[in-house]
């Protein structure tokens, strides 16, 4: 028999949340700190990976199903189809400015340099709004990018706008509502 894989955050901010999800639905792991956890009763398989990676599993088929972040899929600009909203992992994608910027509006980014770890959705959005400014891409860290002076605004994820605050940084705009969603390659022959 066929085996059903199913990618998930294997440590982060989505993986418990996942897991519980998954146990709603009637699918027990013996948890263990490994990349593959064997289903207790069930042929399935999940894949506990990065983040980042999850859109990718799912697109080629190594993965049936996956659960990531609309952020993450976004950023990856994976085709795969949304089955559900999962109301867990929700986070904005904003650009914020130092409180002192002169930069008040989003016109104002015109030439400006924005720091991100998000640069095809920032690129989307400015494209959108026809803004021409530079995406400065870093990994890590970017609300520190102002400070540092590589960069005028940052393009950041917030959940609570606190991080932005303690480093004196004020939301301009959203340009993003995420959540956890439950995604399916277009190879699934299962039913979850
Ligand atoms: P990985 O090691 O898997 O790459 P990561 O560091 O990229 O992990 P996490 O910080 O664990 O990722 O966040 C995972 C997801 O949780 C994000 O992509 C986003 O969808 C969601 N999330 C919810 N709130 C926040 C937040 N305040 N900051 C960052 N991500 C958040
Ligand atoms: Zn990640």
């Amino acid at each position: 028999m066929k085996t059903m894989k199913i990618a998930i955050q294997g440590k982060g901010r989505l993986n418990q949340a996942s897991l519980g999800f998954l146990r709603d639905e009637g699918l027990s792991f013996n948890i263990q700190d490994t990349l593959v956890l064997r289903c207790e009763d069930r042929p399935i398989d999940l894949l506990c990976v990065r983040d980042d990676d999850i859109p990718q599993y799912v697109a080629c088929g190594a993965a049936d199903y996956g659960i990531v972040g609309e952020n993450v899929l976004l950023e990856k600009g994976s085709s795969s189809k949304i089955l559900k909203r999962l109301e867990f992992g929700q986070c904005s994608i904003v650009i914020a400015v130092p409180n002192e910027s002169s930069i008040k509006i989003i016109n104002d980014l015109e030439g400006a340099r924005i720091a991100t770890s998000y640069p095809e959705i920032l690129k989307r959005f400015l494209q959108n709004e026809g803004i021409n400014a530079a995406i400065i891409t870093i990994q890590g860290s970017v609300e520190v990018a102002p400070s540092l002076n590589l960069a005028d605004a940052v393009c950041d994820i917030t959940q609570t706008g606190n991080t932005l605050k303690e480093n004196g940084l004020i939301p301009l705009i959203t340009i993003l509502e995420s959540q956890a969603v439950l995604i399916s390659s277009s190879r699934n022959t299962f039913e979850l």
